[in-house]
This record gives C-alpha cells, structure tokens and sequence, in this order.
C-alpha cells in the first residue's frame, strides 16, 4: 500500500523515532509497514525513506537505487532495510552534494555530508548487519538517519543560498552537474530521472 508522505510542519517530521523491539521485526504488521515503505518510496522515485516520513516514529529506513539508462554512471544501491542504525563516520572526509526529500517538496539544496560511515543495524529479518557505505550511498544513508533523529537535510545546510526550486535546479543546475557526473565516473551527482534524488 502506498502510504502518505509528511511533509515538513508536520510535528512527526521533527519528532526523534523510538528503537524497535527486536521481537517486533517478525510480526506481520511489521513485515507490512516495510513493504509499504517500500511501495511508497518507489511510487515517489525517492532512493531512500524514513518511517517517520510516513508517520511512523519508529528507527526504520529503506533503501535503494536502481539502474537508469539516462544516467549510466549512477550509484546502484541494493534494496536494503536498516532497523535501528547506528552511523559512525570514516574518516573526517566530508563533500558537498545535492540532496532533496520527500518531505520537502520542490526543492534541491547543497549538503555537507561524510564521506564514509561505518553502519550497524538489523535487516529484514533481524539479522545484523554491519557495512561501511560511501560517497552517495553514504548520503543517502545519513540523510535517513537525521529523519529518524527528527532533522531534515535544511538543517545540515551550511548556508541555504544553494535552496533551488525544483525547475530552477533543473534549468540552472542539473546540466553542469550531469556533465560533471560522467566526468568524474562513479560520482552520482544527478541521481533520479530528470528529478534529482530525493529521500
Ligand atoms: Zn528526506
């Protein structure tokens, strides 16, 4: 089932989400609030959504990017579930990117994030999992992690004078940045079709 995404103002979108109790993760509703993150995410393009964003304030994430022909130097991401996670940078590494989210319609701004973070969480079925994810992977991931600790991506701006509408992005900025992309191989600057990611 497609879910209804919160927007911004909405106080669950601020809220910080509660652990899960492991023994929850086998329980049928369980099972289905991940297949509607799932559903919801792919529905909206995102790479990436917080239960929070669907007005559940639990620590769950989903993720994933999936090859597109436009984009050929995209950053494939698997479907993954991340229960729980914890983030620790690599490295003090950080670089700026484009990054834009369900919750914030219509917009695209430019966020420092690490470049590399080690994360331990549990999986679809409870099982551990622990990875080291980097460059766009690794944002997506902690751009996941600051929905379940109530922050969005505006908060982690370091100044908002890169804030474009939607349009403007695409007119003003995506060109340069899907030149970019396939300069520098394996960066994904241009994520999503057309859209740029959002998560
Ligand atoms: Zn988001």
């Amino acid at each position: 089932m497609i879910l209804k995404v919160a927007r911004l103002g909405n106080p669950v979108v601020r809220q910080t989400a509660r652990e899960v109790d492991p023994r929850e993760i086998s329980s049928a509703d369980f099972q289905r609030l991940l297949d509607d993150m799932v559903e919801t995410m792919r529905e909206y393009d995102g790479v990436g959504l917080a239960a929070p964003q669907v007005h559940v304030p639990k620590r769950v994430a989903v993720l994933e990017v999936t090859d597109h022909p436009r984009y050929p130097h995209i950053e494939r991401i698997p479907l993954t579930f991340l229960i729980n996670p914890v983030v620790v940078p690599v490295g003090e590494e950080t670089e700026e990117d484009w990054e834009g989210c369900l919750s914030i319609p219509e917009l695209r701004g430019k966020v420092p994030r690490f470049k590399a973070v080690r994360v331990s969480a549990l999986g679809r079925q409870g099982e551990k999992l622990e990875f080291v994810a980097r460059n766009f992977h690794a944002r997506v991931i902690q751009h996941e992690v600051d929905h379940l600790n109530g922050m969005v991506y505006l908060d982690r701006m370091k100044d908002l004078r890169s804030l474009s509408y939607l349009l403007e992005w695409q007119r003003y900025w995506m060109d340069d940045l899907t030149v970019r992309g396939k300069a520098k191989k394996g960066k994904a600057h241009v994520e999503a079709p057309s859209k740029g990611a959002s998560s």
